[in-house]
């Protein structure tokens, strides 16, 4: 039988349930101590010393003994933790049971323990095993006890009563709490579900699905909050726009699923040499921008040219290893600009390259 590691909440209630047996140990103990003090006059039954060693000590060792070895199974044996439990709580209330005298006719009352543990793993097949085994047990009882002791066998009959109401209860219990567990889970699993929308939304709506830069919308987003933030806090901030020379060509040459792959490996180049203090972002159609922060005009206009000689360099396998250029035009912020006239300078700027021959960088 395959029998699943227990999780940290079953490891947790098995914990839980081994105090409170350790709890009914010690109760057990004061209980028989008490009495037998309380009655060592009266009856000397009670007290004498083979009572005190056949009725309290042997049976108390061995409920000690149980708990003992139920420790030792949950922290050697985990895995058999929970049925153990469940074994000894109906061991223990049969010795218990059996070790108090026929006098005390509430006696059977205590088959209710095991009836409680295994309610509380949420089981049916616990609960069905606990209830036969009571079944079994009230039925021996009620046989056992002579007919004339009628009043007895009314006892009897009553506990069987509030054993099985406990039972029914029981059952009910259970279906109750696995309704609320497999509430709780679904409502778990949809939460997930929709964390995980969120964050596919919260990606289409900032992702360009083709190059897999930033977008648009999120570049304008970008360039309006760190130019917000220039105010109260200046800091070096350069512009670049990148547009691919003589693209349509590319496209009417080799296809438009080849000027696709170019696009990619474009974004793949910026992506490469860009720094972690900047941004790109595909602005649309074959044209890139590129903001770069926290340094000087010189060391972003190095950047740029090594994105510019890059992408000349890099034979295009689909385009029989031909390779294509960009023309860069760039901005350096000066604290006064808006954001659309630091667009403007930097878009001017591009103009400039493509004007002059393109495959350069102008900066304005
Ligand atoms: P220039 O050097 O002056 O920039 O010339 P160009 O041909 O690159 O510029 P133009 O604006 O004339 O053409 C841009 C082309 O880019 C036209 C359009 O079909 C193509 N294009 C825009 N978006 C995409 C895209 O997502 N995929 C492909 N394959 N082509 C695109
Ligand atoms: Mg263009
Ligand atoms: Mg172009």
């Amino acid at each position: 039988m395959h029998i699943p590691p227990p999780t940290p909440r079953q490891t947790y209630w098995n914990r839980l349930i081994l105090n409170a047996f350790w709890v009914v140990l010690l109760v057990y103990l004061a209980t028989q101590i008490i009495i037998s003090l309380s009655i060592s006059g009266e009856r000397p039954d009670f007290s004498g010393k083979s009572f005190l060693i056949n009725n309290i000590l042997i049976p108390d060792l061995i409920i000690l003994g149980s708990l003992l070895m139920l420790e030792a199974i949950h922290k050697w044996r985990p895995l058999l933790s929970e049925l153990s439990i469940i074994i000894a709580s109906h061991l223990i209330a049969i010795l218990m049971i059996s070790n108090i005298s026929d006098e005390f006719h509430v006696k059977p009352l205590i088959m209710l323990i095991p009836l409680l543990v295994s309610m509380l793993y949420l089981r049916n097949i616990y609960l069905k095993a606990s209830s036969i085994l009571c079944l079994i047990y009230m039925i021996l009882l009620f046989l056992s006890t002579h007919a004339s002791s009628y009043m007895v066998r009314v006892q009897n009959v009553m506990i069987a009563l509030i054993l099985t109401g406990a039972a029914l209860a029981g059952f009910g219990i259970i279906a109750r709490g696995r309704e609320l567990m497999n509430s709780l889970e679904n409502s778990l699993k949809s939460e997930q579900e929709l964390r995980i929308q969120n964050i596919i939304m919260d990606r289409l709506s900032k992702i360009d699905p083709l190059t897999d830069l930033y977008n648009h919308k999120t570049f304008h987003e970008y360039l309006g909050w760190l130019i917000d933030h220039q105010q109260s806090n200046p800091f070096p901030m350069q512009l670049a726009i990148l547009d691919i020379d003589n693209f349509k060509k590319v496209n009417d040459q080799y296809g438009h699923w080849v000027g696709d792959i170019v696009l990619r490996q474009v974004a793949a180049m910026v992506l490469k040499h860009i720094g972690a203090d900047d941004f790109a972002a595909r602005y649309g159609g074959e044209e890139f921008v590129v903001i770069l922060t926290a340094k000087k005009l010189e060391d972003s206009r190095r950047i740029m040219t090594r994105i510019l000689t890059a992408i000349a360099e890099l034979p295009i396998t689909e385009m029989d290893g031909a390779s294509i250029t960009v023309s860069i035009g760039m901005h350096d912020y000066t604290g006064t600009d808006s954001k659309s006239s630091t667009f403007q300078q930097a878009d001017d700027a591009l103009y400039e390259a493509k004007k002059s021959g393109k495959n350069k960088i102008v900066i304005a």
